[in-house]
Parts: structure tokens; sequence; C-alpha cells
């Protein structure tokens, strides 16, 4: 390197490199023991006002102060009392595994710019294909995100369409995707970014369960083909965010063979459970759908954005991005290239996201996943029964997975004031900072809500939250 730019010189000094890294791993070695610690915090809550105002005066010293304001300012889900919304407790051996992406910055978009991150992603997606159910016909590939990847499912359900060709030509029909009311709003927002507008998001009515009602999803499907539009695909919510409880994929799938339709199951959070004998049931069903998402940044311990998408028919996953940029790839013969990733993905330039779950599952092996499944769901009906027992709260519904809603209650109260009652308790628990939980409104009824990621949350724990709650419902 040239000496007449000396910054860029002592920038890239990868001895420096070698000592900070020694540090930084030991501060975040001591900040993850911290997290164990009974009198530790999931949080420490400021309101984004104070925060943005903490930062703008920040007087930036150097690394190792920074990341100690930083972990001080940041959401700790390695603690036990972080129960709050569905992402992962990442693995530190994953964790690593970002920093080897991120020094590599092997782009993928083609081969020759990821060779290695290009083939383990193969393997890993193989790996997806077969645990799903589906045989050597299938394929997928590896996106960011569970919203990221259910815009690229559903792409490939309208260009599997066989009279239309949306991509060359725009779209000719109304078009619409069926799914229930309690699905996640990335499936509403994947159709409107496909430009399917207000009713091309045909909302099916849940049973009392939460779960699709496979009845009314005939009646919709008859009364929107009734309104002209041409339905690209079903979604099934494997499970759904509010609840955690599964559609019936079996029913579902069923009746999109009888119309020919297209199915997607959006299974970002659950589908995992794909990797365990004891919940595997839950997903009956699944080697039905044309294609499926699986975040491993929820439920399979690695960091964020990580999610595998697969597709019955690797030809239809194939055509998602059919277009020409010649510039890119030797011709167009996707089905050849499956090496050049960026013919199969919404991003060009992406991250080695497979690295962080084939480490995990190479070191530890597949059983891994399946006890981290087993042991947050069973977290979820132990804390369930716990609620039963305790006259002081009641149970949404019998949870299925490690998401369970229950409200605190109050003798003489109406359901305004106990909704009232239960968003105070949420907002001051958010702002003592020892827990993280979350709430959802269900039927118009506001219930706290917690989804139990870390497998060192016990029943301690649990029996803490529901002892200091009532604290937090006086006025
Ligand atoms: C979390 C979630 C998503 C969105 O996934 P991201 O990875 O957060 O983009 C989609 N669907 C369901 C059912 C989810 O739980």
């Amino acid at each position: 390197m040239k000496s007449d730019y000396p910054l860029l010189k002592q920038i890239y000094d990868f001895e420096a490199f070698e000592k900070q890294g020694k540090d930084l791993v030991a501060q975040l070695t001591k900040h993850l023991k911290n997290a164990q610690h009974p009198d530790s915090r999931a949080n420490n809550w400021l309101n984004p006002k104070e925060e943005l105002f903490f930062w703008q005066n920040y007087q930036f010293q150097n690394l190792p102060s920074f990341v100690d304001d930083l972990l001080n300012h940041s959401i700790h889900l390695h603690n036990p009392k972080y129960m709050g919304h569905q992402v992962s407790v990442p693995t530190p051996l994953s964790a690593l595994m970002n920093l080897v992406s991120g020094l590599l910055n092997n782009g993928m978009a083609v081969y020759e710019m990821g060779q290695a991150a290009t083939a383990i992603e193969r393997v890993v997606v193989e790996l997806f294909c077969q645990t799903v159910g589906y045989d050597e016909n299938a394929n997928g590939v590896m996106t960011s995100g569970g919203t990221l990847a259910n815009l690229t499912a559903l792409l490939a359900a309208r260009q599997a369409m066989p009279d239309e060709d949306v991509w060359q030509n725009g779209s000719q029909q109304k078009l619409a995707v069926l799914v229930s009311d309690q699905a996640h709003y990335s499936i509403d927002r994947a159709a409107r970014v496909m430009g399917l507008g207000n009713d091309g998001v045909v909302l099916v009515p849940t049973k009392k369960d939460f779960s699709m009602d496979v009845k009314a999803l005939k009646k919709s499907y008859h009364e929107t083909i009734d309104a002209g539009f041409k339905v690209i695909a079903v979604v099934g919510s494997a499970c759904s965010t509010a609840t955690g409880i599964y559609d019936d994929l079996v029913a579902i799938g069923s009746f999109c063979q009888l119309h020919k339709l297209w199915f997607h199951v959006d299974g970002a959070h659950g589908g995992a459970a794909v990797f365990s004998a004891q919940y595997k049931p839950l997903l009956k069903g699944l080697e039905r759908a044309d294609s499926v998402i699986i975040d491993t940044h929820k439920m399979m311990m690695t960091p964020a954005l990580s999610t595998v998408v697969v597709f019955k028919d690797k030809n239809k996953g194939n055509q998602t991005f059919h277009q020409k940029a010649q510039y890119l790839f030797e011709d167009n013969s996707i089905e050849e290239q499956w090496y050049n990733g960026g013919l199969r993905t919404f991003e060009c330039t992406k991250f080695m996201m497979c690295l962080k779950f084939y480490v995990l599952w190479k070191t530890f092996g597949i059983e891994a996943f399946e006890e981290n499944i087993d042991c947050l769901y069973g977290l979820g009906i132990t804390f369930a029964e716990m609620i039963k027992q305790n006259k002081e709260y009641e149970l949404a519904l019998e949870p299925q997975t490690n998401i369970v809603c229950f409200r605190y209650l109050k003798k003489g109260f109406d359901e305004q004031q106990l909704n009232d009652l239960n968003k105070t308790i949420r907002q001051k628990l958010l702002q003592n900072s020892e827990f993280y939980i979350v709430q959802t409104v269900l039927n118009g009824k506001t219930f706290l809500r917690v989804t139990l990621m870390n497998p060192f949350t016990t029943r301690e724990h649990l029996e803490k939250l529901l002892s200091i709650i009532p604290d937090f419902g006086l006025y």
C-alpha cells in the first residue's frame, strides 16, 4: 500500500485485528456470563427520544467502552428473562460464523464470488428438502429473512400460473392470495409489493383455536373467483405469529390439490419443528406444500438473517426471477446453473448465511435442533400449566408451541378495564426491564404474550414473572 495513505494501512492492520478480536471475544464472553446472573436484567429501557439523545451526545472513545455502552443499551436475548419476540438466542459458534462471513464478504451472486458458500448452501438446502419430505426434484435457496422468503415463494407461485406471465407482461388479470386472518403481516406486504392491492389479499377466517377455518377457505375461494380474481396461492401458517397455532396443512393441502392451487407454507417460526420427532406431527401435510420457508434465526439458534425457502419442484423455484442479465450469467439455462445464486434470489450480493447453520449442524449434529425445539416447546406447555393453576391469570388458549398468551385478572373489572390493566402491566414490565415480554390482541382482548426462546429459562424464572406481575397491576 502506498505510504501516502497511512490511514488505510492502519485501518487494515491485521495485528491490531487479532488483539481487538481477542479482547472483544473476552468482553462478549463476560456479557454472556452476566446474562445468567440472577440479578441481571433482560433490557435497559430508554424511550426512543432518550436513546437518540444519548447517542447524539455520545463521545466515542475506544472499541471496548463503545461495546460496553452498546451492551448496556441493547436487549439481551441470552438472558433467561428474555421472553419477547421470536428471534433466536444465537449460539456463540454461529455468531462467530457471522464474523467469518463478514470478513470474507463473498457476495454469492455468481459462483466465483462465493464458491464454498454456494456449495455449502446447497448442502444445507438439500437437508431441508429431505427433512420437509420432498424428493430429489426439490430445491431451494437461502435468503435474507422470512419476509423476503415469503415474497420469493409467492413470486414463484405467480410465475407458475400456466396461462399468465406477469414477470414478462405485467398483470393482465386480478390476482389474489388466500391466507388466514392470523397470518404474519409479511404475507400481506408481499402481496401488496406484487401489486395485488387490498382486494388481492383475502383473509380467511380462523376457528376458535385460531387456526384457519378450512370450511371458510372454501367459501372465500369461491367468492374470490366469482369476483373475477385468479388465485395465485393459498398460504398456511405453521405456526401463526400471535398465538403459535399451526394451520391444518393436510386439509389446506387437499383443498389446493383439488383446485390446482399453489400451496405455500409460512413456517418461519414453527417449520423448524420438522426436525423434532415429538413435534413433527404438528406439520403433518407439510410435504404437500409447493413451497415452504423456515427461518434459522428463529427456532434454529442462528443469528439473523437466515431463511431457507424450498420448492417441491425445483423448476418452478428456478423460474421465480427469470430475467435476462447477460453480463452476469453465461446463459439462461437456470436449471443447469444452480451455482449462480443470483439467478434464484431477490438479493444480488448476500450474506454467507448458510455458514452459521452448517457449522452448528456439523459440530453438534442434527439432534441439536431437535433438542432446542423440544426444550422450548416443552417450556411453553409447562408455562401454560402454571398459568392454569394460578387463579389470578387466564390462559388465552392451549399453546402448541413456545408462544403463550395469557392475561392478569382482577375481580370486578370489565373487559375494557382488563385490557387497560394488561397494557399497563406490559408497559411497566418494559420500563422495569428485568423481564422482557410482549403483548397481543385476540378477539379484542389484550393478552400478555411470551415467546420462550431461551433454553436457560426455567420454571423458577416463570414463577418469578407470575409473582411480580400483580405488583405492576396496582394502580
Ligand atoms: C417472523 C415471521 C415472519 C417474518 O420473518 P422475518 O425473518 O422476521 O422477516 C413471517 N412469518 C411468520 C409466521 C413469522 O413468525
